[in-house]
């Protein structure tokens, strides 16, 4: 990042000077309350709005690294992680919790399953096996944590190959995951299959349910991708995607408690400051976010989330029809919210898209158009239909904008 030649001013800015310009400035971002982006923010209506806001102000202060302390925060954590565990059937005496997000859950996982395998099985040398399509979260991990990454090739279905699997995966692997579904095309990849193979080798198997944890277990037939899987291990879970909590909210789930558990945390005093423990990669955390998770988990209840997972798997189903009527191609099978979808001139038909004020992310293999249906879109499913319809009709050449992921 460029350091911008900007330095402290001198003296304070008066409250209405400074939020006139915090909302002039804004003004360049993207519209999301306009239902105008498809990725990074998950409107789910006024009434969950105005929950996450009072949950917000009320823990804006607090600090959830010391339990002791805010036992209110403690007592959320668990509940969040417990509900979570509930509805992703992790058997009793499982253990988990909460993260910064999706990324910190994977890396937890990443982490302890590494620290197992050298610990346990005596591995020296450790590798982490994902599918192709696995998210990012995946490699930094083993980045960070000094795995090597070992990618599973798809097949036609775009979901993880199981028989390439099979020869992947060997005395030096810490770790196997599958998605429920994947971020680029939706797809949830073979779950049981992929877990069970791990587990005839011993080791332990990661379901990457970010996207998935709060949508497949309000859907009857989704495929089987939790701890109800023989040789799931691990899961992770997003409060803030589809379980509509403000950002900064995950979960991590072991099936086995409390052993496992000692390998996430973090015990120290080799200092003058006392005993400092942590579950987290952060120290100082923020409060905010495991209120609001809490509390919307709460307000919305089993109903709530069904009424809304129905509405979402309703909007995304309309605008497949409706994109494939087109004459374009929906990539795989999608389950519930993700659509990603193709045409021999995808990228110009996403600079068009643009030119009409909408925010679609860029795939690669191939090149794509990538939707992430949340509540209210089903607003906007018309409006879409019909800017796309025009940017097919009239798309040039593209400008090439960058694929990006977000
Ligand atoms: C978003 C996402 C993640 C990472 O979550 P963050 O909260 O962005 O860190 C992991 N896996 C999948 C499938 C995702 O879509």
């Amino acid at each position: 990042m460029e350091i911008p030649e900007v330095r402290l001013p001198a003296d304070g800015t008066p409250r209405d000077e400074l939020f006139a310009e915090l909302r002039e400035r804004k003004r360049a971002d993207a519209d999301w309350r306009g239902g105008r982006t498809w990725s990074l923010i998950y409107p789910a209506g006024e009434d969950v709005d105005a929950v996450l806001r009072e949950a917000n102000e009320l823990y804006l202060h607090e600090n959830a690294l010391n339990p002791f302390r805010f036992p209110s925060l403690a007592d959320m954590e668990r509940e969040v992680v417990a509900m979570t565990a509930g509805l992703l059937h992790a058997p009793a005496g499982a253990s988990g919790s909460m993260t910064s997000g999706g990324t910190e859950s994977i890396m937890q996982a990443v982490r302890v399953a590494r620290d197992r395998a050298v610990a346990e099985r005596g591995v020296t040398d450790p590798t982490l096996v994902v599918p192709r399509s696995a998210h990012p979260a995946f490699a930094k991990g083993a980045k960070y944590f000094g795995l090597e990454l070992v990618q599973i090739p798809l097949d036609a279905d775009l979901r993880a190959d199981v028989a390439a699997a099979e020869r992947l995966v060997d005395g030096r692997t810490a770790l196997v995951a599958g998605s429920a579904p994947n971020y680029p095309h939706g797809v949830v990849d073979p779950i049981p299959e992929l877990a069970a193979l791990a587990q005839e080798r011993g080791v332990p198997f990661h379901t990457d349910a970010c996207v998935g944890g709060f949508l497949l277990p309000f859907i009857d037939d989704a495929p089987p991708f939790d701890f109800r899987v023989p040789g799931v291990t691990t899961m992770s879970a997003d409060v803030h995607k589809y379980g509509y909590a403000t950002k900064g909210a995950s979960v991590v789930l072991h099936r086995d408690g409390a052993h496992v558990l000692q390998y996430q945390a973090f015990l120290y005093q080799d200092w003058p400051g006392g005993l400092y423990g942590s579950l987290a990669m952060a120290g100082a955390r923020p409060a905010a976010p495991v209120a609001a998770a809490w509390s919307v988990m709460r307000y919305l209840g089993v109903s709530g989330y069904r009424r809304l997972v129905g509405r979402v798997v309703e909007t995304a189903g309309r605008l497949r029809e409706g994109i494939t009527a087109l004459g374009l191609e929906v990539l795989g099978d999608p389950r519930a919210s993700i659509l990603s979808f193709t045409a021999p001139n995808a990228m110009a038909i996403g600079d068009r898209m643009d030119d009409f004020g909408w925010h679609l992310d860029r795939q690669t293999e191939p090149e794509a158009l990538h939707l992430m249906v949340s509540p209210e879109h089903h607003r906007v499913v018309g409006a879409f239909l019909d800017d796309l319809r025009e940017a097919v009709a009239t798309a040039g050449e593209s400008r090439g904008v960058q694929a990006r992921y977000s």
